[in-house]
């Protein structure tokens, strides 16, 4: 098979050697005489694939098992953006959101279901073209929520900003791009199929003492007290998804972790911004500010859009897919998270100085 190089968003390009280790998975899964989807989740073959996976996100991450509890849910990230409210925010009582974009935005709506939302910061006045600004934090609010990366935007929060109350961080599409400090943070989440293996499962990632103070009046499924208290399997969890997870994890730690995937990603972005840059004539990246600059998402428009489809056509020729914009803004975007060959994004540079040149 000859892989294409492929630039969406997600379900996004995978590690090679996980797919082949996680193809062989399928067939005999740690000589069991059995698939990875034919196991039970209350046996010995998947306990071991969870507790891997599980270590695997807390080392990954810096954080200690005696602080912090790993779930591996379902329902994707969007479902997280209505358990964190349905859980820790209770009627008469606010939380701050920022508004760096659409996933933001959505987790906020979802929010307004429970209590009382303040946006703490936006930049929605520079269309979501820059990171958020001058946070104004609620000191009494219930929790503050960030999202680090902005998919469908293109900008990235490489820090998490100091809130006076328990931080709530949607990272679906950085997860473990670079290092953070993410001991700051009272509970991550993040859809694994951005940067972290296949569709179907969620990782969340909380503080124990935060945990404890989530409501248990909530129904059974969408409550993390029941989660953490079974340890993900209250339920049938998303077997395969934490099998190639684990996989993923794995891989993470071989490449040297998060330090080594940041300067990886941030060599590879700039790559793709650099062909942007030196030919203003024809490209007009979105994020103007470099240190706003997401290294997973790069979107950009084309001076004149009616090149697009000739664009889109020419990088199909030279086996890339993947890079229409998010329907909601339109325009191009590569993403390049932390699977995506390096050489990927030489190539795509290549072509950018080619189709700027007519060539
Ligand atoms: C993709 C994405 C989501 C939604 O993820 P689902 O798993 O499809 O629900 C939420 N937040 C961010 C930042 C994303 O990139």
């Amino acid at each position: 098979m000859r892989r294409i190089l492929n630039f969406s968003s997600g379900p996004a390009t995978l590690p090679p050697s996980v797919l082949e280790e996680a193809s062989r998975g399928v067939l005999e899964i740690a000589g069991s005489g059995m698939s990875i989807l034919e196991v039970s989740h209350r046996g010995g073959v998947y306990e071991d694939i969870h507790r891997r996976a599980r270590a695997g996100c807390l080392k990954a991450m810096g954080l200690s098992p005696e602080a912090y509890t790993v779930l591996f849910l379902g329902g994707g990230a969007s479902q997280q953006f209505a358990m964190v409210p349905m859980n820790f925010l209770r009627p008469g009582a606010s939380a701050d959101y920022v508004d760096g974009g659409e996933w933001g935005a959505r987790a906020a709506k979802e929010a307004r279901l429970f209590g009382g939302v303040r946006i703490a910061a936006s930049s929605e006045a520079a269309r979501h073209a820059e990171l958020p600004r001058d946070f104004r934090w609620d000191p009494g609010a219930a929790y503050a929520h960030v999202t680090t990366n902005n998919t469908i935007e293109g900008t990235q929060m490489r820090f998490l900003p100091e809130a006076p109350t328990p931080l709530v961080v949607d990272a679906s599409s950085d997860f473990l791009g670079h290092t953070m400090d993410w001991g700051r943070a009272s509970l991550v989440y993040a859809g694994a199929q951005k940067n972290a293996g296949p569709a179907g499962v969620t990782i969340v990632v909380a503080r124990k003492s935060f945990l404890e103070r989530a409501r248990t009046d909530v129904p059974t499924m969408l409550s993390y007290a029941v989660h953490a208290q079974a340890d993900s399997l209250y339920n049938t969890p998303p077997v395969f998804p934490v099998y190639v997870l684990s996989l993923v994890l794995e891989w993470v730690e071989a490449q040297g972790g998060t330090a080594a995937l940041g300067a990886r990603n941030e060599r590879k972005a700039a790559l793709v911004y650099a062909a942007l840059d030196a030919h203003p004539d024809v490209y007009e990246p979105a994020v103007a500010r470099p240190a706003d600059r997401s290294w997973m998402n790069i979107t950009w428009r084309l001076r004149d859009p009616r090149r697009e489809e000739a664009f889109l056509k020419g990088a199909a020729a030279r086996g890339m897919q993947g890079l229409k914009g998010h329907r909601s803004v339109g325009g191009l975007r590569a993403s390049v998270y932390n699977a995506f060959p390096e050489e990927g994004c030489a190539a795509l540079a290549q072509y950018l100085a080619e189709f700027a040149r007519g060539v």
